[in-house]
């Protein structure tokens, strides 16, 4: 078994990124009862926990990659451990040592093009605003209402443009004086922290920081629950805060203040995803059912596994960017339980969790595959 030695350095750097937690785990193992991991294959965070503690740590193992920081285990333990934190801690021995085991390779590209071009996706910084074409939508400049911050999937991802070009028509129709920053805008750094890359988050952070400030922003609309999650919880860490308010927050708001009618129908079944960093990070869980609610002729079910016990998509920290074998994908559960309760239509609002339902849809019959859906593409189409 290859481990970290001497090993008191990765003792210390538990206790260094707020880890020390981990001494207070007596081992009960409710968290591996609520991890979805053990729906698919067996994994156990209680067993990380017990070898991290005396340094034992494999850091060539996929092991340790695989939390996805869902935040259901932290919500069940009894000790009150720091689970993600420690996980992640644990993460920065190997990104400090270059240490990636295969399947989580492709980490070092996607720090590189974080740091080169501003997105994991190895696209120009130059085309970040592209996705806007056609659309009225202005550069931010001072005095606007608010910034809009799609986030790097949805600036050059060609499913996730949709939400985008969806967002700015809403904005637009409700009459909100917003801009964006084009490529002035850097991805806010969120997975790549939980990735263990202390270093690239704080210097993507800064970026943004200072963008922000240099155009008079104060007030930021997220697509992303990842980018919300960041703004709203790391970024004060930078003594910095800003106004963060998540799109289906703010489309509540619209229809609420009347700034936005619904005036057209969605006769459809329809099932709503809680994403994890909205709903059980954030506590972001009735905006979004309230917007569906008031959408006339759409029938809201609940699926299991609802609210505070969603069912992660699998790709928060850093999981999006790692390789998940076939049969292993809780997008594949999510979309059964979807399908159990008779919904035509899978409704969130995250590129993560819409990215991996995509995926899981084409596993599919074709004529039966579940539509996948962003609150933003409903809402445009009854406006
Ligand atoms: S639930 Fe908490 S105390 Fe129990 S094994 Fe997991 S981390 Fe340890
Ligand atoms: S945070 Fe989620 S994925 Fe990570 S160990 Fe806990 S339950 Fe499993």
């Amino acid at each position: 078994m290859e481990t970290v030695a001497p090993l008191q350095e990765i003792i210390d750097v538990i206790k260094e990124s707020g880890g020390e937690a981990f001494k207070l785990c007596y081992q009960c193992g409710l968290c591996d009862t609520v991890c979805p991991w053990n729906r698919v294959r067996s994994f156990s965070m209680r067993k990380l926990i017990r070898e991290a503690t005396f340094g034992l740590t494999e850091i060539e193992s996929e092991e340790m990659w695989r939390c996805t920081t869902c935040g259901r285990c932290p919500q069940r333990c009894p000790r009150g451990v720091k689970i993600i934190e420690s996980g992640v801690a644990l993460r920065r021995i190997s990104t400090e040592y270059g240490v990636f085991p295969a399947p989580v390779s492709a980490v070092r590209g996607i720090s590189a093009s974080l740091l080169g071009k501003g997105n994991p996706l190895s696209e120009d910084r130059e085309k970040r605003a592209d996705w806007a074409q056609g659309l009225s939508v202005k550069p931010f400049s001072e005095g606007m209402e608010l910034l809009y911050f799609p986030g790097c999937y949805l600036c050059y991802d060609p499913r996730l443009k949709k939400v985008a070009r969806a967002t700015a028509d809403i904005l637009n129709r409700a009459g909100v004086d917003f801009g964006i920053l084009g490529s002035k805008e850097n991805c806010c750094g969120e997975s790549i922290r939980k990735t263990g890359d202390e270093q690239v988050f704080k210097r993507l952070a800064r970026e943004n920081i200072k963008a922000f400030v240099d155009n008079g922003v104060k007030k930021i609309l997220v697509s992303s629950p990842h980018c919300y999650h960041s703004f709203k919880n790391e970024y004060p860490e930078f003594m910095v805060h800003f106004e963060v308010v998540h799109i289906s927050q703010y489309l509540c708001e619209l229809i609420d203040t009347g700034r936005l009618a619904l005036s057209g129908q969605y006769g459809k079944k329809v099932t709503y995803h809680d994403p994890c960093y909205l709903g059980r990070h954030n506590g972001i869980y009735d905006p979004p059912r309230d917007v569906l609610k008031k959408i006339p002729g759409l029938e809201l079910i609940e699926m299991a596994d609802s609210r505070q016990d969603s069912l992660c998509c699998g790709g928060g920290g850093g999981r999006i960017w790692m390789e998940t074998v076939k049969g292993e994908r809780f997008s594949d559960l999510r979309l059964a339980q979807a399908e159990a309760v008779g919904a035509e239509v899978l409704v969130t609002c995250c590129p993560y969790c819409i990215t991996h339902f995509e995926e899981s849809a084409l596993t599919q019959p074709a004529d039966e595959a579940t539509q996948i859906m962003d609150i933003t593409e409903i809402v445009r189409e009854v406006i």
